[in-house]
């Protein structure tokens, strides 16, 4: 885990019970007699979430529509926090100490996990984007629940699924930087079968044929046509065009195979710096790729600018 993880100790479910009362009932002892709660179950996980959003960061009231994709905190929050090392390197100061950052969260979900993480830990700026309108009133009413981080949060709507940047990025807006969970299933049936598979490594046996467990996600939240590989060729193909715009975009590649494609398409598109930033959590290894098409100098110069 990254250093600035507040996610490394096992969970402290005295201080989360006490925050989130409803979780209690959903504490049981592990095999060692550890607490703990089972993370096939979708209303357990959300729970969780909420008293881990509200003790970490201070988000009250957070929720997501059932069967809405639940993310894992600490996951995310590494991503964070790898992302904020990534702008840090194109300046002299230690991460996180750019309040004014503006980033453009790709596909934000029902829990707009990112814009949460990342305007507390980093009082970065976020514009949040979205296709799914059910994802985005959930995603607008999480933020709204804690009114000072509501000025940091912008939700905006993608019209259309295909496009990534084009329609929600506005005519002279600037971002530092891009961050993005792409869909990364080809198909529904394959979003269901990688369910089936996640609930079968937890050692559940509820893998029957509608598996719309905290895994779950409806629609475009977990397939879009091609999957990963195919949403990352359109992310890089739209971004040649902004060279200027966004200082460093990123996405998660949960596909180790997608790898040799993405570099092939980031070169083929005369990208400046490519970088291939390792995550990792216990036995999961998770990884995002970076790219930019300003040299280090023009980084330095359009940081100037942006900051005035
Ligand atoms: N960021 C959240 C959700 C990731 S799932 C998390 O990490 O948990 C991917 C999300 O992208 C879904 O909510 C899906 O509806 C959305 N999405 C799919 N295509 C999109 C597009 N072209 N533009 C914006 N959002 C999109």
């Amino acid at each position: 885990m990254h250093p600035r993880n507040r996610h490394q100790a096992r969970y402290d479910f005295a201080a989360l019970t006490l925050a989130c009362p409803e979780l209690s009932g959903h504490v049981r002892a592990n095999p060692r007699g550890e607490p703990t709660i089972d993370f096939a179950d979708p209303v357990a996980v959300q729970r969780l979430n909420r008293a881990l959003l509200q003790v970490h960061y201070g988000v009250t009231a957070w929720t997501i529509p059932p069967g809405y994709l639940c993310p894992a905190i600490p996951g995310r929050a590494d991503y964070v926090h790898a992302a904020a090392d990534l702008l840090a390197s194109d300046t002299d100061h230690p991460p996180g100490t750019d309040p004014n950052a503006v980033v453009l969260d790709v596909g934000t979900g029902a829990s707009v996990i990112y814009p949460l993480l990342g305007a507390r830990e980093y009082g970065w700026q976020f514009v949040a984007t979205e296709i799914d309108p059910i994802a985005l009133e959930s995603a607008q009413r999480n933020v709204a629940a804690t009114p000072d981080l509501a000025a940091r949060i912008e939700c905006r709507r993608q019209p259309s699924p295909t496009a990534i940047f084009r329609d929600v990025i506005r005519p002279g807006e600037r971002f530092d930087l891009v961050l993005c969970n792409p869909p990364f299933h080809r198909s529904a049936a394959e979003a269901a079968a990688g369910t089936n598979r996640k609930l079968r490594n937890l050692g559940t046996s509820r893998t029957g044929s509608s598996p719309v467990l905290n895994f779950g996600g409806r629609g475009h939240e977990l397939w879009c046509p091609g999957g990963e590989a195919a949403f990352l060729r359109r992310m890089i193909t739209e971004s040649i065009r902004l060279p200027d715009t966004c200082r460093w975009f990123t996405s998660l590649v949960s596909q180790r195979e997608n790898l040799p494609a993405i570099e092939r398409a980031l070169g083929a598109a005369r990208a400046v710096d490519v970088r291939q930033i390792e995550l990792a959590q216990g036995q999961k290894q998770s990884r995002f790729v970076a790219w930019t098409f300003l040299s280090a100098s023009e980084r330095r110069t359009w940081l100037t600018r942006a900051r005035g």
